[in-house]
């Protein structure tokens, strides 16, 4: 069987998503669907309206570029955007999520043309939810749990980077790479969350010194890698050295059953013969074993 014509327009509006109908010059020819607040504004009212008069220019110009391109390669067109209520003139946003939401827009040219023009179905999906799940992975896998500093893996991507403007704009860049002293009497003589509150502590020291650009990793177990981009080693090595009293003044004296809790940091600059970032990262590595093999605590 098929439904009776007459049905057509209550299908239409049962519909879970909302479907515009829009000309290619920009116009709402007719709008369907989408009923439920907890996901979306009515958009009815934006019926005989252009998009370039109720939306911000940049987004209104991205939609209509969306809609020809749909149009001239005549094929359904995916496209995922923001738009907040407040951004379109005519939505009360007290009538639906009042957040930015993400939508994942369906676009499909309509066979016929409508009033002498073409125009497409554009169904808007709302899918907040899976973009912040999906931002939440993205950054669950560049941020250490318990210092939610960055990881080993977003340290090297960034370290990549800088070596690139270091070769391509000679900037310079220097790494500190930065272990805590005797660590393991931490956890023998406190226990292992003692340690852990020690290795928070250390690294908010660290993100306390740090300037907009620079960039503090935990490198891994108590070791922590400091990237400071356009600083030469002489400066880098007084920010090391900031880092080693701060240690000193505001860590040492919490576990006085052990010997003081200091740190060991080696310092290194990217060089012109380098052919990776590995270069300074290995040499940072260098001067810290050097550091712990003349009596830790400095600075090498
Ligand atoms: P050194 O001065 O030579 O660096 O001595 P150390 O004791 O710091 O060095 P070692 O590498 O022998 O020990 C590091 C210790 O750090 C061993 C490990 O149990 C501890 N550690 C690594 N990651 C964590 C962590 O996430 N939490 C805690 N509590 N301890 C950790
Ligand atoms: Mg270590
Ligand atoms: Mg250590």
């Amino acid at each position: 069987m098929s439904l009776p014509a007459e049905l057509m327009p209550a299908v239409l509006d049962a519909l879970p998503d909302p479907l515009f109908i829009l000309s290619a010059s920009g116009r709402y020819l007719a709008v369907y669907g989408g009923s439920d607040p907890g996901y979306y504004h009515d958009g009815r009212s934006l019926v005989g309206q252009y998009i370039s008069d109720v939306m911000p220019a940049d987004k209104a110009s991205q939609v209509l570029d969306q809609i020809q391109r749909s149009l001239e390669e005549n094929r359904l067109l995916k496209v995922e955007y923001p738009l907040a209520a407040t951004e379109v003139k005519g939505l009360e946003s007290a009538d639906g999520p009042a957040e930015m939401l993400w939508f994942e827009g369906h676009i499909q040219p309509l066979a016929e043309p409508v009033d002498g023009e073409r125009a497409v179905v554009w169904v808007a999906r709302n899918i907040t939810p899976r973009r912040e799940l999906e931002e939440q992975l993205r950054l669950a896998s560049v941020i250490d749990p318990l210092t939610r500093l960055f990881n080993r893996r977003k340290l090297l991507e960034v370290l990549a980077e800088r070596f690139a403007a270091h070769r391509r704009y000679d900037e310079a860049c220097a790494v500190v790479m930065i272990d805590v002293d005797h660590f393991k009497q931490v956890n023998d003589r406190y226990g292992h969350s003692v340690g852990d509150e020690a290795l928070l502590a250390v690294s908010n020291i660290g993100r306390g010194m740090l300037r907009e650009n620079d960039l503090l990793a935990r490198f891994g177990g108590e070791e922590f890698v400091l990237v400071l981009p356009q600083t030469d080693l002489e400066h880098a090595r007084q920010v090391a050295e900031r880092f080693r009293r701060a240690v000193i003044e505001h860590l040492s004296m919490h576990y006085p059953d052990i010997p003081p809790v200091t740190v060991s940091l080696g310092v290194a600059a990217m060089r012109e013969e380098d052919v990776s970032h590995e270069g300074a990262l290995n040499r940072a590595d260098e001067a810290l074993y050097e550091a712990k093999r003349r009596g830790r605590n400095r600075v090498v």
